[in-house]
């Protein structure tokens, strides 16, 4: 990138950087530039599909970080360091969530900005290219892959019988008419790779060259004149510079777009005070608010050979490795995460309260598989916790990571809802499909058998599921830290646009309703400044 000076900035290339440089780059004449911390996607394990296993046990691309203590302990977190961000390392289940989730956000900003349920369902239909389904739920036009698993191993299948033995209903179909129910997983994958959001709605804009892309190169503030934004600092190392532009959108992710702006004199005054900032606008949401999906996995060993773990490391990986290359398919052609349910624990009826991916590996951060011995994986997740945590500065140098407290089962509901759903998954594994294969639960274990017992393992063991929301919120109220248009209360010129505007969390993974609410915030930045 040799310009200097450009109409828009979008810091950060991850699910959301993408999707507003691609639509800027089709819908306007303006020069965009992207600016991304981490380096281009050039190592194959980002685009073979079950490379992302890989990548998290290796720690590659990601910002590597551990939480404060949550119950007593610090758990690992990372977020992706790469073009892509989170696209180019997560797990690619796509899930949109319920319509509660959206309901939730359109009230937050009472109406204004057009975020109801129905915009936010026409924004997922107009991104996705669904493989299977072309009904009114789904989309087929769009750019970013939909898959439906090419194939269910053994286990999976048992899995699928028994959550129907306990009384859920077979969904296939978690983005139609319900969540509820056991359902084969949907993924971002097409022709047994990787659907990033840089694959899906940005790599065809840098060829061309209409859009900018700096790599490794670290933003450290947003710079203004007067309250106006007319650029970005940013540092490569030790050098330093800066590039000027109308319009900076923050894309940043969770964690860091709340901590650029602390850095650039937005935030809670005190706070910014004690690391020596000086203050632009006393911005007290910023970085509070985090919430992120609280993962419980509990596991169990099985008979034989079942599941992926043996596939999952050494020699196993070696030779699903030779049969990708040599034939594009094999276990390492797809994400290993085949079937999931979605229930509540206390009405089976009733909207979802959790999600439960059947993972057929044994694995204590619910991805990544540890010892030799075959095991299911079962990741209960709380799909709208009501904890919240913070980002805070840990140090008054912008290329310093934050500090990230998630608060994980930080509230009673929470807790109750992983408590239920650890029951009520033992009687899921007592069901006549499942029972005869569950060799012996390994995690918590016969031993943990009380309310009070669980209790004591959920706030253990709890830890990410890799969805940090809400650090950047939108709303109408004066602790909000966007407006209904996703700009930055107190300045102008500045917009924040990735997972951290969430008022709260949706019902499910966050890279989908992160792309979809990118969709929506850019066409609102077009129709405010570009408008043809
Ligand atoms: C391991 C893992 C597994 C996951 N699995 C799934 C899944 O299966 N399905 C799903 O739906 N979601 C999943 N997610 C979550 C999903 O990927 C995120 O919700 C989504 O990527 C968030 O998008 P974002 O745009 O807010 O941030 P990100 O995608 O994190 O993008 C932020 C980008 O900004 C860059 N950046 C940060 N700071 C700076 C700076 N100062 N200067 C320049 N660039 C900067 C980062 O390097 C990154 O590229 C997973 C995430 C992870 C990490």
């Amino acid at each position: 990138m040799n310009n200097n000076n450009f109409d828009v900035i979008v810091v950060g290339s991850g699910a959301a950087g993408c999707v507003v440089a691609g639509y800027l780059a089709e819908h306007t004449n303006a020069s965009i530039a992207i600016i991304e911390a981490g380096g281009k996607d050039l190592d194959p394990l980002i685009h073979i599909p079950a490379g992302f296993g890989k990548i998290l046990a290796k720690d590659k691309h990601v910002f590597k970080n551990t939480t404060t203590p949550q119950h007593g302990t610090e758990r690992r977190f990372r977020s992706g360091k790469v073009l892509g961000g989170g696209t180019s390392v997560n797990a690619m289940c796509y899930v949109r969530g319920q319509k509660r989730d959206f309901d939730a956000w359109q009230d937050a900003v009472d109406g204004e900005g057009g975020w109801s349920y129905e915009s936010m369902w026409r924004a997922f239909i107009e991104q996705e290219k669904n493989d299977t389904f072309h009904n009114e739920h789904h989309g087929v036009d769009g750019t970013l892959a939909v898959q439906m698993p090419k194939g269910i191993n053994e286990l999976n299948q048992y899995c699928l019988k028994a959550f129907q033995e306990f009384g859920l209903p077979y969904n296939p179909d978690y983005n139609g008419a319900t969540q509820i129910g056991v359902s084969p997983v949907q993924s971002n994958i097409e022709n047994k790779r990787r659907c990033s959001a840089v694959v899906a709605h940005l790599r065809r804009h840098l060829d061309s060259g209409r859009v900018s892309l700096l790599t490794n190169t670290t933003v450290t503030r947003v710079i203004f004149e007067n309250d106006q934004a007319v650029g970005v600092e940013v540092s490569n190392g030790s050098a330093k510079r800066s590039i000027s532009a109308k319009q900076v959108v923050l894309s940043a992710g969770a964690v860091h777009s709340p901590k650029i702006l602390m850095h650039s004199g937005i935030g809670p005054k005190k706070h910014l005070e004690d690391f020596g900032i000086n203050v632009r606008v006393d911005s007290p949401g910023v970085g509070d608010n985090l919430h992120d999906h609280p993962i419980i996995p509990l596991s169990a060993y099985v008979t034989g050979n079942l599941g992926y773990q043996k596939v999952a490391q050494g020699l196993g990986t070696i030779k699903a490795g030779v049969q990708y290359i040599l034939t594009k398919d094999g276990p390492a052609s797809g994400n290993g995460i085949e079937t999931v349910s979605y229930w509540d624990p206390l009405n089976l009826e009733g909207e979802p309260t959790v999600q439960c991916y059947h993972v057929p590996i044994i694995s204590q951060d619910g991805l990544t598989p540890t010892g030799s011995r075959a095991g299911i994986t079962f990741e209960l997740v709380v799909l709208q916790p009501k904890s919240r945590g913070w980002v805070r500065l840990a140090s008054s140098d912008p290329t310093e990571m934050p500090l990230i407290n998630p608060n994980f089962i930080g509230h009673e509901f929470d807790l109750k809802v992983a408590v239920e759903s650890v029951k009520s998954m033992r009687d899921v594994m007592a069901q006549k499909s499942l029972a005869p294969v569950i060799d012996e639960e390994v995690s918590p274990g016969p031993a943990v058998q009380t309310d009070e017992q669980i209790a004591e393992w959920v706030k253990r063991i709890a830890t990410t599921m890799w969805h940090p929301v809400g650090t950047c919120r939108m709303g109408n109220d004066a602790g909000a830290v966007v407006d209904a248009h996703l700009r930055v209360r107190g300045v102008s010129n500045l917009r924040v646009i990735d997972a951290s505007i969430m008022p709260n969390i949706t019902s499910g993974n966050t890279n989908a309703p992160t792309q979809a609410l990118a969709l929506h915030a850019a066409k609102l930045l077009v129709a405010d400044h570009f408008s043809r």
